[in-house]
């Protein structure tokens, strides 16, 4: 018998990931060297400049090992979100938070219950420990159905996640929903609240998840580097949650999961309030144009408090913009084939995506 006789069957059956394509394999495969890639939500500004210059001065200590507890950071932040340092836990991403709450909650016989479509990484870290994922569908208007995600929990469950605002439609729910929601949760379940784009949450009623974690006991929140901060490609993220569950999730993590240039990247980050400042303006602006331009074309924009929209511009829409040199990222997957999730770029890569749409839509007219 071979390995594959042996393999956890529930890895064996597992749908890897798949990540926005590359604007190095789009230019080779088309011979373009201008292509605009709007997939991945990724910070269009770059990363922080005090990011860069912290990343540059710990380059020649990288043959020592990271610091473990990542104190300096740790010690930041806490002050920053006015949490003990004992409630913070940090990942190779907040990526690695979710695997780190499925391994320490989820094994065969246990659900995950989760909207869906919602973030892909929530069936995939479930299925990797054997257990199951109960994907409730979103309700009419693309939002989180809370009503139907608590009528879905049972028995078995031990992890609800609630991806607020949501990826990948930039839906969100209002902290009176929430409340109602939260507050009828049993107490043995982990609640975790996904906040990965709450830098970018405008509406005033949006809920106070830090609040959750206060009152609720078993209430992780995870908040990430990757998006508004633009430090994706050092792969740092965080939960924050009360000290018991914390503990639990400081042993289930190695001890040097966080690198060294990520995590002095990420500290200075956090005092860089001005490119935070300019992340968060470009970026309305840039829901702003988008809303009304691809309104202007008649493709249906659905209102976002992320860094991105979803948008309906038909079937085959997302192959037809590759040929433009514009990379978005298809839905198909979620089962909305007419849609597509574009992240918000500068200006003139706002202005291409526009731009190839309504070529698209003329050459459908003629
Ligand atoms: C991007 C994203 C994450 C994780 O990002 P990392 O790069 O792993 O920190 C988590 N949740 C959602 C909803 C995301 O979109």
């Amino acid at each position: 018998m071979s390995v594959a006789g042996r393999v956890k069957p529930w890895i064996a059956a597992l749908q890897p990931y798949v990540p926005g394509k590359p604007i190095e394999e789009l230019e080779r495969e088309l011979g373009l060297t201008d292509v605009v890639k709007l997939a991945s939500n990724e910070n269009p500004l770059g990363p922080s400049p005090k990011a860069l210059a912290a990343v540059r001065a710990a380059l020649g200590g990288v043959h020592r090992y990271p610091d473990g507890a990542c104190f300096r950071l740790r010690d930041k932040l806490s002050r920053r979100l006015d949490v003990a340092p004992g409630q913070l836990v940090f990942g190779c991403g907040a990526d690695e938070i979710l695997e780190l709450v499925a391994k320490a909650f989820l094994g065969p016989g246990d659900e995950c219950v989760f909207a869906w479509p919602s973030f892909a990484m929530y069936p995939i870290v479930t299925r990797g420990m054997g257990a199951t994922p109960v994907a409730v569908p979103l309700d009419a208007q693309l939002v989180h159905d809370l009503d139907a995600i608590a009528q879905a929990i049972g028995a078995h469950t031990r992890v609800v996640i609630v991806c607020n605002p949501n990826n990948p439609t930039g839906t969100s729910v209002g902290a009176e929903a929430f409340e109602r929601f939260a507050t009828a949760l049993p107490e043995d379940l982990v609640l975790v609240i996904d906040e990965a784009y709450v830098d970018f949450a405008r509406r005033p009623d949006f809920p106070d998840a830090l609040a959750w974690v206060r009152r609720r006991p078993g209430t992780l929140v995870m908040r990430t580097f990757s998006k508004s901060v633009g430090l994706a490609g050092l792969r740092v993220g965080y939960g924050i949650a009360d000290p018991e569950l914390a503990g639990f999730l400081e042993r289930a993590r190695h001890p040097f999961n966080v690198n060294l240039l990520a995590e002095v990247a990420a500290a200075a980050a956090l005092d860089d309030h001005e490119h935070l400042e300019r992340t968060r303006r470009l970026n309305a602006e840039g829901i702003e144009l988008l809303t009304r331009e691809l309104g202007a074309l008649g493709i249906e924009v659905w209102p976002s408090e992320a860094n991105f929209v979803l948008a309906r511009p038909g079937p085959g829409a997302y192959e037809r913009l590759l040929r433009e040199g514009v990379i978005v990222r298809p839905l198909a997957g979620f089962g909305l084939p007419e849609h597509v999730r574009i992240s918000i770029g500068l200006p003139d890569e706002n202005e291409r995506l526009v731009k190839a749409l309504r070529r698209m839509i003329e050459e459908d007219a003629r």
